[in-house]
């Protein structure tokens, strides 16, 4: 019996404790989480010279390079945000953004193109 009463006062005692803690929950989308500097999200491409280097170091191969129409483009549904062509890009032409709010209502909107800069065709 008083183990019982104790257990309540106990489970009163942590629901109460926790009423005036702040909540760890955001109202999203009213109020959204600021990313550390370290995230990584939406990868952008900007001034890309198409040497290739980064689609050897890309592990889910999302990314394609369309030589004919000079275009770079990152699959978002085989993209698993690793940031290996930002850290590999020798012409820092990639940046792993803190975009992270990429939902999209049509699956062709998950490949990003972005148009190419430069004249080096190595494949
Ligand atoms: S972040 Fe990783 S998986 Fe995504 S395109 Fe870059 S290398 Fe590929
Ligand atoms: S310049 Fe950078 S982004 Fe463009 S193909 Fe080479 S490694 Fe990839």
């Amino acid at each position: 019996m008083f183990k019982k009463i104790g257990y309540l006062l106990l489970s009163m005692f942590i629901v109460f404790k926790h009423l005036f803690k702040r909540p760890v929950t955001l109202e999203y989308p009213e109020k959204k989480n600021i990313p550390p500097e370290n995230f990584r999200g939406k990868p952008v491409v900007e001034n890309c010279l198409g040497c290739g280097i980064c689609l050897r170091v890309c592990p889910s191969g999302a990314i394609t390079i369309d030589r004919e129409n000079k275009l770079y483009k990152i699959d978002l549904k085989k993209c698993i945000f690793c940031g290996n062509c930002a850290y590999y890009c020798p012409h820092s032409a990639v940046k792993m953004s803190k975009e992270y709010e990429l939902g999209v209502d049509n699956r062709e909107n998950l490949v990003l193109s972005y148009p190419m800069g430069g004249a080096d065709e190595r494949n």
